[in-house]
């Protein structure tokens, strides 16, 4: 019997590391699969994705720059995918039709208060960045009971167009950049900007870190190091990447599609190992 076929599309797509993420969960359980990298440009995504899913794909997973093509494409959407208004996973539903979830939100969570055991109840937080991933995870902050949330994006528009749609005005507001001096110390700032990839240092005030504060990049690599270095010299607490959270939101889609959650540590592990 051939093995149930899954694959990541984004564009570049060399570089990830999904299919070795999926391989490790799917020898956990002694499931034969075979997860591949698809690099379709952006003009080409939905016939690519189409001709997957109608050659047996059973799911895919979606990234840069495809996530709200992903969401377009999404016959059913999760509720996670229509707050965040893109998706990083298709499920083929049974009747042919295509399910769009994203996972960014809960793998973030689960990274950050299992792996790294923050409490963020109560707790003030600052997200940089106002794209697909902050999005991904801003209802989960508040959702895991950061009782304020600003939400800070160079291009204050998008900002402003979030904390509108979260529709919480007590709990999540905006500030302009050029404000971040005066926004005082936070316990937990969460980078989600795509600076570190794009090779742009970040220039951001020490005073941003409250005493016992966390720094989390959702990018990880040398693509984090600008963010994590900063978060050091200013006395965070903790300076974690985002590599946990990539783990944790294959395990959702692993999960979604497979009824099995897989142990994420050892992959998480090895990832680190490797990158070291
Ligand atoms: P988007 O392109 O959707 O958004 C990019 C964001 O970064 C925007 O808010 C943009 O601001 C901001 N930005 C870009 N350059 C700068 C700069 N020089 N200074 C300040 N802000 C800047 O990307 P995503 O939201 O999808 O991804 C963001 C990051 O999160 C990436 O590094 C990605 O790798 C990482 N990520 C990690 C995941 C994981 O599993 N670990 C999952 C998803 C994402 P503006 O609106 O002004 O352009």
């Amino acid at each position: 019997m051939p093995a149930v076929q899954f694959a990541v599309f984004g564009h570049p797509i060399s570089h990830s590391l999904s299919p070795r993420i999926h391989h490790a969960f799917a020898q956990q359980f002694g499931i034969e699969l075979e997860y591949r990298a698809i690099d379709a440009a952006p003009t080409q995504f939905d016939a690519a994705v189409r001709r997957f899913f109608d050659a047996g794909g059973a799911g895919a997973n979606v990234t840069l720059p495809h996530k709200a093509a992903a969401f377009a494409l999404g016959d059913e959407r999760s509720l996670a995918a229509s707050r965040a208004g893109t998706a990083n996973v298709l499920t083929r539903l049974a009747d042919g039709r295509l399910a769009a979830h994203n996972t960014d939100g809960d793998g973030m969570l689960r990274d950050l208060t299992e792996r790294h055991r923050v409490d963020l109840r109560g707790r003030h937080a600052l997200l940089l960045g106002a794209g697909g991933a902050a999005h991904g995870v801003a209802w989960h902050l508040l959702d895991a009971g950061v009782q304020m949330l600003t939400i800070v994006n160079r291009s204050p528009e998008a900002a402003h167009a979030l904390v509108h749609a979260m529709g919480e005005p007590a709990r999540a507001r905006t500030r302009n950049w050029d404000e971040l001096a005066d926004l005082g110390g936070h316990d937990l700032i969460v980078n989600a900007t795509s600076a570190g990839v794009l090779g742009v240092a970040l220039q951001l005030p020490f005073t941003l870190l409250g005493s016992g504060a966390v720094c989390y990049d959702l990018s990880y690599g040398n693509a984090a190091s600008g963010f994590l270095g900063w978060a050091r010299a200013a006395g965070a607490r903790y300076a974690c990447d985002g590599l946990g959270m990539l783990v944790e939101t294959a395990a959702d889609a692993f999960a979604l599609w497979h009824g099995r959650r897989p142990d994420t540590e050892p992959v998480y592990r090895w990832l680190r190992q490797q990158a070291a």
